[in-house]
């Protein structure tokens, strides 16, 4: 069709390549039909999908093995040119193989033609090549078959490692690259911090693994089955950063039911005396944080897991390392709520965690403060100041900006500057702007940017709007000398 001449011709061809598009093999549902994602809404974000047609929509069909070593599968993307540009390739990241883990991919194919695709940067880069350029605007069927061997390692605190039948299964799937200003971002994973840049998409899961195994997942579950020694379990998530999944055995659930959100806490039966608190505390973080902008999922999971960092953020799912259910009156509450707080920064708003780790964790640890005020006595609040405080002071150049990439860091300044320093800029802020119109500024960014991409003078300003000030100086003061 393409050799039509005529400009009619060519229109019609514009048409027709929208409903050409190959026929998803794996899910009997239409590229067309996103309906299926509002199940995963709360009432307040029904209609998302509308707003939101062109993010990419990920069917994902893979199988863990029995000793849940190895994810094997399939994975059929629809991916829409919203990039302003024409695009020669596409490119996926596969983070495994940065994170002691092995991500193959063993046949790619574009709109059902066998394609090819070249490795690239620590082989974390996955460039398929286009036929022809793929205009703004226009979609594309991308299927791809890999194998990921999962590592037991401790690479990124073990956010992708096997350990005493527990599963992290952390971008273990390939996942397209977040595009930004003109170009694929393709940064080497960071081995601190979080290593993964992603836009927000659509994904339909299904997963095989063995039947004694319980399956904790982003999104909400569509569907189980179960076979004599497998079980079949459908996901639908989105939107959604990624679609993270870990795999346990033994563990208690509890749940609660706030607003049209339930939240299941997964722990191994030692930690039983700690359920009950773990619910409470993320209760009150999400009510907390709603008041900024609402949760978006009917579902919240935590899990505990033999992490090395104290907790990783997922969307709708974050893990905590076990130790911290062993006292739960010990800083169980403030990383708890700092986990949640990321459903906010990095999951509804999203950024550059590698090259701008300060604009998620920073604000994640502001969010906590503002929990901690809400909740909790003066002294606990002053407690955890002293504690942010000590630690950004232990930093062997407290004066040092928070708004570097990760890489700029050692381990001790990553936290004590990110993490401590960033938490005093905010409060920097509120002696600038005052508390409530701060807080009215940041429930402005969460809403506006909405599963959007941004970088930190998006947040700059946001607060400006807000506060009718210049904060040019505060920004060059404390994140970066470049504002
Ligand atoms: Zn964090």
């Amino acid at each position: 069709m393409r050799f039509y001449r005529s400009l009619f011709f060519l229109v019609l061809l514009a048409f027709s390549h929208t409903f050409a598009l190959t026929p998803p093999k794996l899910f009997n549902q239409p590229w067309e039909d996103l309906s299926i994602f509002e199940q995963d809404l709360v009432s307040s974000y029904q209609g998302l999908s509308s707003q939101f047609p062109d993010l990419s929509i990920y069917h994902l069909d893979v199988s863990l093995s029995d000793d849940l070593a190895t994810l094997t599968g399939q994975e059929e993307v629809l991916f829409t040119n919203t990039t302003g540009k024409a695009l020669s390739d596409l490119v996926f990241r596969l983070y495994p193989n940065a994170l002691g883990s092995r991500l193959t991919v063993k046949r790619v194919e574009l709109e059902g033609v066998l394609s090819i695709g070249r490795l690239e940067r620590f082989n974390t880069v996955f460039r398929v090549f286009l036929q022809e350029p793929l205009l703004p605007g226009d979609k594309i069927v991308v299927s791809l078959t890999f194998s990921t061997q999962i590592g037991q390692g401790t690479e990124s605190y073990g956010r992708l490692a096997l350990y005493n039948e527990s599963l992290s299964l952390a971008h273990a799937y390939p996942v397209l690259a977040a595009f930004e200003k003109g170009e694929w971002l393709t940064d080497a994973p960071s081995p601190m911090g979080d290593p993964s840049v992603l836009e927000a998409a659509y994904y339909l899961v299904r997963v095989t693994a063995p039947k004694n195994q319980t399956i904790i997942a982003s999104g909400s579950l569509l569907d189980s089955q179960e076979s004599i020694d497998r079980q079949t379990l459908s996901f639908s998530a989105g939107p959604a950063r990624e679609f993270f999944l870990a795999s346990v055995k033994g563990y208690v659930q509890v749940s609660k039911v706030v607003g049209e959100t339930v939240i299941h806490v997964y722990l191994p039966e030692r930690f039983d005396h700690a359920a009950t608190a773990s619910l409470d505390f993320a209760a009150k973080a999400l009510a907390r944080f709603s008041s900024l902008a609402p949760y978006p999922y009917r579902e919240l999971d935590i899990v505990s897991m033999p992490i090395l960092a104290s907790g990783i953020e997922f969307p709708g799912v974050f893990s905590l390392t076990n130790r911290l259910f062993s006292n739960p009156s010990g800083s169980l509450e403030s990383v708890l709520v700092h986990e949640t707080a990321h459903q906010w920064s990095y999951n509804l708003v999203g950024s550059d965690q590698v090259e701008e780790p300060w604009l998620d964790e920073a604000l994640a640890q502001y969010l906590t403060l503002l929990y901690h005020r809400s909740n909790n006595t003066g002294r606990y609040v002053e407690d955890y100041l002293d504690f942010w405080d000590a630690t950004w002071q232990d930093s062997a150049n407290p004066l040092d900006k928070i708004g570097y990439p990760v890489s700029h860091y050692d381990e001790v300044s990553y936290s004590g500057i990110v993490y401590g320093r960033g938490l005093f800029f905010f409060l920097a802020l509120e002696d600038l702007m005052g508390k409530d119109v701060l807080e009215r500024a940041l429930s402005h960014y969460y809403q506006k940017y909405s599963w959007q991409f941004v970088n930190a003078k998006d947040l700059k300003t946001q607060l400006e709007i807000a506060c009718t000030c210049d904060l040019t100086a505060l920004f060059n003061d404390w994140v970066k000398p470049e504002y």
